[in-house]
């Protein structure tokens, strides 16, 4: 594996248009009116794809008021339709393309719908950017169908980049929640965690959600502190990862270990240690695609190869 490998769920080819273009109510009624365009369709079990390619599917009839405008590539516009759009009462939606908790396949996995966690790992590159990029939105309006500031049914702006309340006015935009991920290394060992719901046997890098007004380097430090009980020093940043599950950016830092012996001081880790190099090297040898595959006796199992984690773990082996 070349580790300048891109992360799953980046790579996306489209020109995402979000400019002047946007706000020309014009111009967005022609993306809607052009013979080109098409859309990637996703409902609550799956991506439509088949052999390993993102369908994208042509309208047969006007492209529908509340498609979400992508963006463009060479041959038009591109778009996300809901093929189970949320009916109209305030009752919670379920997310789209899920793929169930740990990345079960959808009930429909057969009839050609992909769960997100499945689009990373079967679909290349760029189409599973793609796929991650729609369902990203389609999850965001599903859940932002009311003003969180008057409680007014929203409606859709600017190709869908925007939901706007007629009652107050208010713009709301598409939200993205930073996430920070970090390994925390002590020259040839590092330290791993496991939540209580994954597969026996399975450890990942330390991770925690931003909270404002808090840099994205002092985040690593307090996440490290909570859930380990350590100390590190300053940490430094690899790569970022869209995870959509449903909104999250993962920034990925190494960061080295300063002092303190692991034990976690909430209670959101069921266990935290080090483990050895050769440990490490011995599981990354494990081609594991699936989140909840593994359940048998054996050594350490690592995340699979969509998520930025396990991208730090061979990044760090590489390191030598
Ligand atoms: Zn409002």
């Amino acid at each position: 594996l070349a580790v300048a490998e891109p992360n799953a769920f980046t790579g996306v080819e489209l020109d995402r248009a979000d400019d002047a273009r946007r706000r020309d109510a014009e111009w967005v009624t022609a993306q809607m009116a052009h013979t080109g365009a098409r859309a990637v369709v996703a409902g609550t079990t799956g991506v439509r794809a088949s052999d390993g390619v993102l369908e994208l599917v042509h309208f047969d009839e006007p492209v529908p008021g509340d498609a979400i405008l992508l963006g463009l590539d060479g041959d038009g516009p591109v778009f996300a339709v809901d093929e189970d759009p949320p009916p109209a009462g305030p009752a919670r939606p379920p997310l789209v393309a899920s793929g169930g908790r740990r990345g079960e396949p959808p009930p429909k996995s057969a009839g050609g719908r992909l769960g997100l966690r499945e689009a990373g790992s079967v679909l290349g590159q760029a189409d599973a950017g793609l796929a991650a990029y729609a369902v990203g939105l389609l999850n965001w309006h599903r859940s932002h169908r009311f003003c969180a500031n008057c409680g007014a049914a929203t409606g859709i702006a600017e190709g869908g980049f925007i939901r706007r309340c007629a009652r107050c006015g208010a713009d709301h935009h598409p939200r993205v929640d930073p996430v920070v991920i970090m390994l925390v290394t002590d020259g040839g060992r590092v330290l791993l965690g496991r939540q209580r719901s994954w597969p026996a046997r399975r450890y990942s890098a330390l991770a925690g959600f931003v909270s404002p007004g808090e840099s994205l380097e002092e985040a690593v430090v307090r996440e490290v502190e909570e859930e380990a009980g350590v100390s590190v020093g300053a940490p430094r940043y690899v790569s970022s990862q869209p995870w959509p599950f449903p909104g999250s950016l993962m920034m990925g830092f190494t960061v080295s270990w300063t002092g303190g012996e692991p034990g976690g001081r909430d209670d959101e880790l069921q266990d935290v240690r080090w483990f050895a190099r050769e440990e490490v090297v011995a599981a990354a040898e494990v081609d594991e695609q699936r989140w909840d595959a593994g359940e048998e006796d054996g050594g350490l199992l690592l995340p699979p190869r969509l998520a930025i984690a396990r991208r730090l773990l061979e990044g760090w082996l590489g390191g030598g």
